[in-house]
């Protein structure tokens, strides 16, 4: 067995994919609001005062919901994949610039695997996600035609306050979107780092705006066993909802690693192709140089074309 040196490695962090996966919570949030849109229609159609009762129905019955768990199927294993692809470039540059004659051992790397796992995560997560979103929404919904029953107000008050409400909202959407890239992306890096077999460690890394976070700022620079809680409940990002940290393994790696090696011949052709097919993001330096230019709030510019 290597021997794991903990810090001895700085591998890349979340927050260096930051741009990228904001693109996809922006691209998540409009797909469900769409989705959400849809659902909200389903679940009022030929609704009367004497039929109130099927609209709760209907926003329990996980058939209403099919729009939104396909948006979140096909979204979050997107984003699982990147997450398993962004550790696998990280694991091969850190071992092999480290010690050539762990190539043997890479080349063993069941990665094939670690997207299969992705995948299958991301249609139980969708499921379970829209079952939360099913038995959430059915009592509110029956709050809400219990008032409009007692008011006798026309049907279409009801309609108006269902849709203007929280529980089909764009903010309910962003919330998910955020949360839910944020899940994602961890789990796929977790995924990834499972079947390396090299990484046994992780620690928690705050995004920028989560440095002031109650919650996340004393996670920041954990390190724990892969599964082990950092803190009471939580064993991996998100930590609340809106959480933006990210998890970056503990490799085992031997002493001499220096990342200034050059990668093997063949290696260096393959460059980390992310979300959206193009060249890596911004590194930690990169960002921080942007933050002291630009401030804490508006970093992102600086890398905006
Ligand atoms: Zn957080």
């Amino acid at each position: 067995m290597i021997t794991f040196k903990a810090d001895a490695t700085p591998m890349p962090e979340r927050r260096q994919y930051a741009d990228e996966l904001e693109r996809a919570e922006d691209a998540l949030e409009a797909a469900l609001v769409a989705a959400l849109r849809t659902v909200a229609r389903r679940t009022l159609v030929g609704v009367s005062a004497e039929t109130a009762d099927m609209a709760r129905a209907r926003a329990a019955d996980l058939a209403t919901w099919q729009p939104v768990r396909d948006v979140l199927a096909a979204h979050l294993q997107r984003i699982a994949e990147a997450g398993a692809d962004a550790v696998r470039t990280d694991i091969e540059r850190t071992m092999l610039g480290v010690k050539r004659d762990m190539s043997a051992l890479l080349g063993g790397i069941a990665w094939d695997l670690a997207h299969a796992d992705a995948i299958a995560w991301a249609i139980a997560s969708a499921g379970a996600l829209v079952g939360e979103m099913a038995m959430n929404t059915a009592p509110r919904i029956q709050l809400l035609i219990a008032e409009w029953l007692t008011n006798g107000e026309p049907l279409y008050v009801l309609a108006e306050r269902i849709q203007d409400g929280y529980i089909y909202s764009a903010e309910r959407a962003r919330a998910i979107a955020v949360t839910e890239v944020t899940r994602a992306f961890a789990e796929g890096n977790m995924m990834a780092w499972s079947r390396s077999g090299v990484v046994d460690r992780h620690r928690w890394s705050t995004s920028v705006d989560e440095l002031v976070c109650p919650i996340c700022a004393p996670l920041h620079n954990k390190i724990v066993v892969v599964g082990a809680e950092f803190a009471l409940g939580i064993t991996s990002p998100p930590a609340h909802t809106r959480c933006r940290c990210g998890l970056s393994p503990v490799v085992a790696v031997a002493d001499e690693y220096d990342p200034a090696v050059d990668l093997p011949v063949g290696l260096e052709n393959q460059p980390y192709v992310g979300l959206a097919g193009k060249a890596p993001p911004p590194s930690v330096a990169d960002i921080e140089r942007a933050i002291a230019q630009h401030g804490r709030q508006n970093w992102r510019r600086a890398f905006r074309p």
